[in-house]
């Protein structure tokens, strides 16, 4: 199953690396978000899938 629609794809790949996941709760934030929703931490790292080609 291989979907080659380039703006799917951006849109895709945009809303993959625009999160934040909380390392704490693992919840996910905003990309604007500096602390979590949920318990306030600033452990946060950005979610990243990897890319498959
Ligand atoms: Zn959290």
């Amino acid at each position: 199953m291989s979907i080659r629609d380039p703006f799917k794809l951006q849109l895709v790949r945009w809303h993959r690396l625009e999160k934040l996941v909380c390392r704490r709760c693992g919840a996910t934030n905003p990309p604007k978000a500096t602390k979590c929703r949920k318990c306030r931490s600033k452990n946060l790292r950005p979610k990243r899938i990897r890319s498959r080609r």
